[in-house]
């Protein structure tokens, strides 16, 4: 099978099972895992940042965010389609914080919009946030200089800036900046060990020394803390020391992918053009619909997401080499050739 869901699926690579495997460990409840602590600086200098919190997952890395940074009652400005507007909404209630989702362009928030919403007589905002790569906007990079304007702006109405960075590692890389450049103007940020990386778990929160102390108190409360957390930090370790660099060949077979599905040249999807390594296929009104290529595509090897009714994600990971892109665009071929067939390709 052609797994093309998510780098999330990726498998620890032998270098990192031989690291969890020497690992010096600890009790990070109690005086602290040296692995983690390893972890937790190597991740700290490689972002610029003054301070590093390991997580579990970087869903729970935007959950401590927000309780550390709003108080109950404020509001948190988040891109619409982000990952914490949408799939991590949940946190709004815990917080007892207004979500307020901030139209965006390619995954950008409008800086109208923002700062309309920021001057608004409304409840304090406490939080403004930000994604990069943006998963729902096909893996799109947010420009430096807009991230640098929507943190002044935050700034200058006393709201901190926090950016998902969960897949920030594909974003630096498609800059061709290091990690901290990206990482500058966030106030906070948060970084996934575990998709394109390939660290079986965990994600870190990096910011200045205070808030991270605060959230690493909120980490317990919510059952974060973990004992001998080394031994899967020590992946986590060697992500970061060796795997950011090959996210290029990512990209570079995302491209390949899309312009070879592009060449398929059928009526029934388009394309986008990556700008790290998630795809969107746009599916054409009229035509069959998500699951409906999505089951078809399963039965000739490859997994794909369905994005609701009308749009498929491909997501490249270092899983995949360059056969898997020809497989990958046959099985389109094969299915587009079966629509050409039928009068109603609504209905086949
Ligand atoms: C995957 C993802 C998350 C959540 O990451 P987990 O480690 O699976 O909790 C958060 N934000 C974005 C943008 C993501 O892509």
């Amino acid at each position: 099978m052609i797994d093309l869901r998510s780098d999330t699926v990726t498998l620890p690579t032998e270098a990192m099972l031989e690291r969890m495997r020497r690992a010096p460990l600890g009790d990070d409840g109690l005086d602290g895992d040296p692995t983690v602590g390893e972890l937790e600086a190597a991740a700290a200098a490689l972002l610029g940042k003054e301070a590093c919190l390991y997580v579990p997952t970087a869903t729970m890395g935007n959950l401590l965010a927000i309780l550390t940074a709003c108080q109950p009652g404020s509001r948190a400005l988040l891109p619409a389609t982000s990952h914490m507007a949408t799939s991590e909404a949940g946190a709004a209630d815990l917080a007892r914080v207004v979500f307020e989702p901030i139209a965006e362009d390619g995954g950008a928030i409008q800086v109208d919009v923002l700062e309309r919403s920021l001057a608004r007589p409304a409840a304090r905002v406490a939080l403004v946030g930000m994604e990069t790569s943006h998963a729902a906007a096909g893996g799109t990079v947010l420009p430096l200089g807009h991230m640098a304007e929507v943190a002044s702006l935050a700034s200058s109405h006393e709201a901190r800036t926090h950016v998902d960075g969960a897949r920030l590692w594909n974003a630096a890389i498609a800059l061709g900046v290091p990690p901290a450049m990206v990482a500058a103007s966030a106030d906070s940020a948060v970084l996934c060990l575990s998709k394109g990386l390939s660290a079986p778990v965990g994600a870190v929160v990096v910011s200045d020394d205070r808030f991270v102390r605060a959230a690493r108190r909120i980490r317990k409360t919510v059952g974060g803390t973990q004992r001998q957390a080394g031994v899967v930090a020590a992946a986590g370790l060697v992500a970061i020391e060796s795997m950011i660099e090959r996210l290029a060949d990512d990209h570079a077979r995302a491209r390949l992918l899309a312009d070879s599905l592009t060449r398929v040249e059928s009526s029934a999807f388009a394309v986008s053009s990556p700008a790290t390594n998630i795809i969107l296929v746009d599916l054409s009104d009229g035509a069959p619909d998500s699951n409906w290529w999505a089951t078809r595509l399963c039965k000739l090897g490859v997994a794909v997401r369905p994005r609701g009714p009308r749009q498929l994600r491909l997501v490249v990971h270092r899983h995949h080499d360059d056969a898997d892109v020809e497989a990958a665009v046959a099985a389109f071929q094969t299915i587009v050739g079966t629509l050409d067939g039928t009068t109603n390709a609504s209905s086949p």
